[in-house]
């Protein structure tokens, strides 16, 4: 097997006359931030990392210390097809944030994700996920958003033409090596959903960024838009991303147990107690803006109260159903994510919860049969079954409180987010919306 290392960069650079090479990493809130070396600066770069001023990055430096380093991860090497000019093309490289000292810099949400992984390799396990990515394709970003397929514009842009777009998408996330397992229209107009077959963990998140971008470039170039926002449209669903994740050993996925009545192992069981004991403190980092919790409400499909179940759609975790001879395939699917997350945090949080179950054995938490939406509050507080927050500011509270959050994320990078996620909250507070206007003007 190919060695995807800086000799290989080097050799794969020269062999596809790539000029520049973009330099990729995320802010805490999981924004792609680039910046771009030319051939000569590679080899170097490769070595040393490449210096950039963090001040300005959410959650990253101060003034005083805003020197940083960008160290290419060079199996992350990988041509970009859609640019390509007169000058030669252009690659990208995912990078891990360094002080000028060649330290690790502690807030750099790569570093947290292969500092879990780590945890898991430690007790031998791999990490999968594999993500179904939903997003709206809407005539512009402005607002009021129009989609493509609804109403009035669907002569002007027929449906057919958003699936082109969605299918000229998943052939460039191919060509970048990203491997598309499914890909649909979903449920409300003009929405769209991109199922990523699944990967380790950390190729996953760095995945996830490249298709959130591929899939926005793709639409600007169609002159559309195209948003990952939770709930950009009242009254219709919401954008999730629901996340299915298993734990090999050795090449055998450790969540498959062929005695058990659901074809769940001991370890499995203990994974999802450890996601639902914990998701109410991950939803800072999952569901991280105001507009996240606009999606999770009854009726849209998005989940609400912290249940398991193996085949009911309405459940935050749900398990798919198992088909003989595909072992491989067993998995838990967390449904609460939303696709503006940070994949990093997000695959990180997910991961420190469920390891936490393993380790901590957490008890086995039964499945629900029934129809949790259509038990009364007293009924769901008999069986304690839970909820998620149900805003910013509630999950703020609740993650600020957790000693497990704040491991899992690292001390610097936690209080960061959580003094971030507050000045958000603030600004929504204090600002009068739309809905406010147009309830109580006419009104008061
Ligand atoms: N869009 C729904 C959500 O917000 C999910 C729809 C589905 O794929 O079942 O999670
Ligand atoms: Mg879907």
């Amino acid at each position: 097997m190919e060695v995807k290392d800086k000799k290989w960069v080097l050799e794969q650079a020269r062999k596809h006359k790539v000029s520049f090479f973009r330099l990729w990493f995320v802010d805490i809130l999981g924004f792609l931030k680039s910046f771009s070396i030319p051939l000569e600066e590679l080899e170097v770069a490769l070595e040393e990392g490449a210096g950039f001023d963090g001040s300005s990055i959410e959650g990253f430096s101060r003034i005083e210390e805003s020197d940083m380093m960008a160290m290419p991860d060079p199996s992350t090497f990988c041509i970009i097809p859609q640019v390509r000019d007169q000058f030669g093309g252009v690659a990208r490289m995912f990078c891990d944030i360094l002080h000028t000292d060649g330290t690790q810099y502690e807030e750099d949400p790569r570093y947290v994700l292969k500092r879990t992984l780590k945890r898991a390799a430690e007790l031998g396990y791999t990490f999968y996920v594999g993500p179904e990515l939903e997003y709206f394709y809407f005539k512009s970003s402005q607002i009021p958003p129009q989609g493509l397929d609804d109403g009035g514009y669907f002569d002007l842009v027929p449906q057919d033409l958003a699936s082109d777009f969605r299918r000229e998408t998943v052939f460039a996330l191919k060509k970048m090596g990203i491997e598309v397992e499914c890909s649909h229209h979903e449920v409300a107009p003009s929405q769209h959903e991109i199922d990523l077959r699944y990967t380790d963990a950390l190729s996953m998140a760095d995945s996830t960024m490249t298709c959130r971008l591929v899939v926005k470039e793709i639409a600007l170039k169609n002159n559309i838009y195209a948003t990952f926002m939770p709930k950009p449209v009242y009254g219709i669903c919401g954008n999730g991303m629901h996340t299915h994740q298993s734990l090999f050993k050795g090449g055998a996925n450790v969540f498959f147990d062929p005695d058990d009545e659901h074809h769940l192992s001991e370890i499995a069981k203990r994974y999802i107690a450890g996601l639902l004991r914990h998701v109410r403190e991950f939803a800072l980092v999952s569901n991280q803006w105001v507009n996240s919790y606009k999606r999770l409400v009854p009726g849209f499909e998005a989940p609400v109260y912290l249940s398991w179940a193996l085949r009911n759609r309405s459940d935050l975790v749900r398990v798919p159903s198992y088909k003989p001879g595909k072992e491989e395939a067993t998995r838990v699917e967390l449904r609460s994510p939303d696709p503006a997350c940070n994949p990093y945090l997000a695959y990180a949080t997910m991961l420190a919860a469920g390891l936490e179950g393993i380790e901590k054995e957490y008890d086995f938490v039964p499945p629900v049969k029934e129809n949790v939406y259509e038990m009364s509050d007293e009924e769901r507080q008999r069986r304690g079954i839970k909820s998620l927050p149900e805003n910013l500011w509630e999950a703020i509270k609740i993650a600020e409180k957790s000693e497990w959050l704040k491991k899992a994320l690292g001390k610097p990078l936690f209080y960061k987010l959580i003094e971030n996620k507050k000045m958000e909250w603030e600004r929504y507070r204090s600002h009068v919306t739309s809905y406010e206007l147009e309830e109580y003007l006419p009104r008061l």
